[in-house]
């Protein structure tokens, strides 16, 4: 019984103009009302998320408090709140897409405690609007209605509280309706919440910004931007070409005069335009921030720029020495934004001495934010006063104003101390956009146990549905000495009819994660296990990542299993079969171990604990047997490997990112050994598996399945590549995959082996990103992974760590029951919210690979940091010159994998000259700079002249900055190698594990802790409370450099 109404909706546009839109309401007796407490909950429909029984009362936000306090609204101690539609379309319509989307992600997330009422379908609740009522005064009157009908039905038996901002309305019906309250939202957090002071805090700054904000607009001012042209206005010039859609990308190195626009949606197919288009200026900019989406106009040609080629000082941007602009490039200005991109942003107060010379009276102060590329942001100077000016803060922008020099802020939340490691960590946290709260008790409380009391069983329902490999299977793992989260395992045997069969199984991990679930949602979120430079922070808790879901050795475990068939000689597929599984894995071997058993060296297995207390002679039949597999494996890995060789699979990875373990099992990163073959063969063998289900999933859902695609690079970002290698008499070939990899196989310098690796790092930056995407929404020749050469590819390997391969497992699992005919219960993906989940994934992964570099760069700064580059060792290193650029060179340091900019050209107008004991000083010259060197010429006309891959002495030293994080400076203080006192070359020098660089600055932050009485437990304690894991196996690792390789986080120093 359904009763129609027509809803007249006026909408804003973007700019003012008012839309009349008419809608066919349909109105119901009863809609979902989602409370525990409903007497009817058959007629209610209450299926899905219910509000907890465990509060004292509900909350009604008015729409206005939904819009202007979602922020608050979103804090997880705020419980039992009921989102009416009508406030919730007040915020479609008012505040724009990113804003209701927020919303509806609350509101779908089980970790909090909201629903969703729709009001205005409910027949009782719906109340037309009056003749010359306003819109806003409707919708108060709607939700109060509705406040009142939900107290009623539930029987009157939970208070409810309305929230608004309407003065009138508290008046006229504070007191209307025994049991719902109606009062302001400031007066219900002091109320029911008056320890809350984060939301105290956030509700005063929100209340004084937006004051602020009503004040100025009633001053009138002169203009510093021209207005945004209207969005209808906007969307028809894309339409026609007249204006370009593009993100808005700044150059962190020039962050006041460069910004681009990177072409994007119909601009990028249609226009001629091949390349990005230049900002020049912040006026050009008109108020977009880094990140948002614009509409850019083409200046005639007569007024295009070009960018800059000179090495950026970040502090000094405008102003560096030997400025020399390239061609002029497609130059535009921004007449409008389609999508603001807005984050929290990480900010630092001014000091006290500028705040004075500020003026005493100015109404607001200037923040400046930890990332050069977002502008000053304006913050009221009374928040500033109660903050301490050494403190790293988060603050998000409100509006920018076309009358405004800079935006309007708020202040948010305090991070951390400046220079303090855990407020610094903060900082790259908040910046790259990760929130990392621990586990909650609810989400914990829905996990599985296994202790010795309550030990963790196969069940026997699962034990009916699985194959059962455990007796039949030889199946153990191969990873790095005291790997705790083993996501693979791997088998291989001789079939009854001759023919091999070789097995991976992975952790069965949605096995553990209900779709939707609390440890889903949250996994979802983070997408992926974080790797820091000291630390990590798990995607999943510990009970399933080191435990439930690692298969470990001489346990019982659920797996994925990829099972193939192949013909035992020639190693074709003849089979494949896919399926859970059942294994009790019998060795987890560690590499070397592995290694060794390969080359034959049978004394390790006195370091293999599996092997003790057996006799003799089965000692031996079970070493023969494990041999013989491993062997096996080994062969067939090379067969695998080779033919993907054969179609031109890079060698990138191999070189530049194949990370090594020394002896102490650390990790040496970019340090060229050759690596050990079994390494190979574990890798080969989970590239086969994930190439397999990529090719099952893809067939059984087309348009719905997750795969990873890397595309060929742009041949014009080669043309640095090959100029370097040319300078050595190397020819690269980057015609295709094929032709690259062997000719950077060829340009090898035998007298200097650094000349491959940056030429290999080289060849990775010129790469593209390997991105996941659904297969919906991508042609199939587009579904090309061009590193590994195959045609289909997906992450399927390490569920316990990436989201990607939890999806995957579930499209593999519901391809199963497809095939065999089955329901399907996995509940997937549209294409559509796949697309949106991979952009979202794809997003996450930048961002752990940023924090990871961020952080790292972190740890090498304050190795630095306090010590004198005069007298010290540890700053003087030998470096090797591999770009050149007009006013300076980049140069990279093996010691420590630091690459930086190296200046020959001073502040002061003066170059770099170098006597005849080598030794630099400045003096007053020129520099002049051609294809492959720059030559620094002094007036009294000595000169010196550097060569790409020149071998020089620098000096490391930090620059230190307050309110953006400290970089290292890098000064050649000879143009000769750097020759150690026993007159080696220092590239040959002991090489300064990245591990121990982090582990040395751990001690002394700690130590400084220690020294101020500060207890060093509470960081182990953190780490227990956080159910998060310190440290980081060393697989993992691995694996997630190896992936880095094909990802561009270069620091592009300015160009
Ligand atoms: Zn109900």
């Amino acid at each position: 019984m359904l009763q129609k109404r027509e809803k007249v909706l006026l909408l804003r546009t973007f700019h003012g103009r008012t839309l009349r839109i008419v809608r066919e309401h349909y109105l119901r007796p009863s809609v979902p009302c989602h409370s525990p407490l409903c007497p009817q909950p058959a007629a209610c429909r209450n299926d899905g998320k219910l509000l907890t029984s465990d509060v004292t009362h509900y909350v009604i936000p008015d729409w206005k408090v939904v819009q202007d306090y979602l922020e608050i609204l979103e804090f997880p101690e705020l419980k039992g709140i009921i989102f009416m539609q009508t406030a919730c379309q007040a915020v479609q319509h008012q505040r724009g897409r990113r804003q209701y989307n927020k919303l509806r992600n609350l509101l779908k997330d089980a970790r909090h405690d909201s629903i969703l009422f729709a009001n205005e379908f409910q027949q009782h609740c719906y109340l037309p609007r009056e003749r010359g009522e306003s819109m806003e005064k409707w919708q108060t009157r709607s939700i109060y209605n509705a406040a009142v009908w939900y107290y009623h039905h539930c029987q009157d038996r939970m208070p409810v509280i309305m929230v608004t901002e309407d003065e009138e309305a508290i008046q006229q019906y504070g007191s209307e309706t025994e049991g719902v309250f109606v009062i302001s939202f400031k007066n219900y957090l002091d109320s029911f919440w008056p320890d809350l002071k984060a939301a105290h805090e956030l509700c005063d700054s929100i209340l004084q910004s937006r004051r602020e904000r009503e004040n100025e607009s009633q001053e009138s001012r002169g203009k510093e931007y021209p207005e945004h042209l209207p969005l209808e206005v906007l969307e028809a010039g894309i339409k026609s070409g007249r204006y370009i859609q593009g993100i808005l990308n700044v150059n962190k190195h020039r962050a006041q005069m460069e910004a681009f626009v990177r072409l994007q949606g119909a601009s990028s197919k249609d226009s001629d335009l091949v390349s990005d288009i230049l900002i020049h200026g912040m006026k050009a900019r008109n108020r977009s921030i880094h990140g948002d989406v614009v509409a850019a106009e083409l200046l005639p040609k007569d007024e295009w720029k070009g960018r800059t080629t000179a090495l950026g000082e970040s502090d000094n941007e405008d102003k560096a020495s030997g400025e020399s602009p390239s061609e002029p490039m497609p130059t535009g200005r921004v007449v409008g934004i389609l999508q603001k991109n807005w984050r929290d942003y990480v900010v630092t107060f001014p000091s006290k001495e500028e705040v004075q010379s500020q003026g005493k009276n100015a109404q607001k102060i200037l923040v400046t934010p930890w990332d050069y590329r977002i502008p000053k942001i304006r913050i009221s100077t009374q928040q500033a006063e109660a903050l301490q000016v050494d403190f790293r803060v988060v603050v998000r922008i409100d509006s920018w104003e076309s009358t405004s020099v800079y935006p309007n802020g708020h202040f948010v939340r305090v991070l951390g101390k400046i220079r303090d490691l855990e407020g610094e960590i903060a900082t790259i946290l908040v910046e790259n956009s990760i929130s990392v709260v621990p586990f909650s008790e609810a989400q914990m409380c829905k996990m599985p146990v296994n202790t010795p009391e309550n030990p963790w069983k196969v069940s026997p329902e699962e034990e009916r549905e699985r194959k059962d490999l455990r007796k039949t299977h030889l199946v153990f793992s191969i990873d790095p000495k005291g790997c705790e989260d083993v996501d693979d395992t791997l088998s291989v045997r001789t079939l009854n009819n001759g023919n091999l069969e070789l097995g991976v199984h992975i952790a069965d991990v949605t096995h553990f994660v209900a779709p939707n679930s609390y440890i889903d949602t949250e996994a979802r979120t983070r997408a992926t296990t974080y790797y820091l430079a000291d630390r990590r922070y798990d995607m999943l808790p510990s009970i399933l990542s080191a435990d439930l879901c690692s298969l470990l050795g001489g346990v019982d475990r659920y797996a994925v299993s990829v099972m193939w068939e192949l013909d035992a000689t020639s190693y074709e597929v003849k089979k494949v079969w896919y399926g859970r599984t059942i294994i009790r894995s019998t060795y987890k071997l560690f590499y070397e171990a592995a290694q060794e058993l390969l080359d034959g060296n049978f004394s390790v297995i006195e370091d293999i604990p599996e092997f003790k207390d057996l006799d003799e002679k089965s000692r031996q039949a079970k070493l023969e047997e494990l041999v013989w597999a491993i062997g096996k494996l080994t062969d067939i890995a090379r067969h695998v490997r080779a033919k993907r060789d054969r179609c031109g699979a890079l060698e990138l990875e191999g070189v530049e990112v194949r990370v090594q373990l020394d002896e102490q099992k650390n990790i040496h990163d970019l340090i060229p050994k050759e690596p050990l073959e079994v390494h190979e063969t574990v890798a080969e063998c989970m590239i086969l598996a994930n190439h397999w289900v990529a090719k099952k999933i893809w067939e059984s859902f087309p348009h719905q399945a997750l795969l990873r695609q890397h595309p060929p690079p742009h041949q014009e970002f080669f043309s640095e590549l090959r100029e370097c290698a040319k300078a050595k008499g190397f020819s690269i070939d980057t015609r295709s995959n094929k032709t690259l990899a062997e000719s950077l196989d060829k340009a090898n310098d035998p007298s200097d082996p650094i000349v491959n690796r940056l030429l290999r790092s080289m060849a990775t930056q010129a790469m593209s990103n390997a991105l996941y995407f659904s297969t919906g929404s991508c042609a199939e020749e587009e579904f090309r992974h061009y590193g590994l050469a195959l045609d289909k590819y997906t992450h399927f390997t390490s569920p316990i760590r990436r989201y990607s391969d939890i999806v995957v497992h579930r499209l593999l699992l519901a391809a199963i029951s497809k095939d065999k005919k089955m329901e399907i219960k996995e509940n997937l993906f549209s294409n559509k919210e796949l697309e949106e989940l991979c952009r979202h994934i794809n997003n996450r992964n930048r961002a752990a690979q940023h924090s990871q570099k961020q952080s790292t760069e972190l740890f090498q700064c304050m190795y630095f940091k306090d010590r004198d580059p005069e007298t010290e060792e540890r700053c003087i290193s030998d470096g090797v010159i591999y770009s050149i650029r007009t006013n300076g060179v980049l140069v990279f340091i093996p010691r420590f994998g630091i690459k930086g900019a190296a200046y020959l050209k001073n502040k002061d107008g003066l170059v770099i000259s170098c006597g005849p004991d080598s030794r630099s000083e400045w003096q007053p010259g020129s520099l002049q700079r051609f294809q492959n060197k720059i030559t620094s010429t002094t007036t009294r006309g000595d000169s010196v002249t550097f060569h790409l891959f020149d071998h020089v002495t620098v000096r490391i030293s930090v620059q230190a900055s307050r309110c953006h994080s400290d970089t290292i400076r890098l000064e050649i203080i000879s143009n000769k190698p750097y020759m150690i006192p026993n007159t080696e070359l220092s590239h040959q020098n002991p090489l300064l594990l990245k591990s121990e660089l982090v582990k040395e600055v751990t001690k002394s932050v700690e130590e400084a802790q220690l020294a101020q009485e500060v207890k060093v437990e509470t960081i182990q304690e953190e780490y227990q409370e956080y159910c998060q894991t310190k440290g980081r196996s060393l697989y993992l690792l691995l694996e997630e450099i190896k992936d880095l390789a094909l990802l561009d986080v270069s620091n592009d120093y300015g160009v």
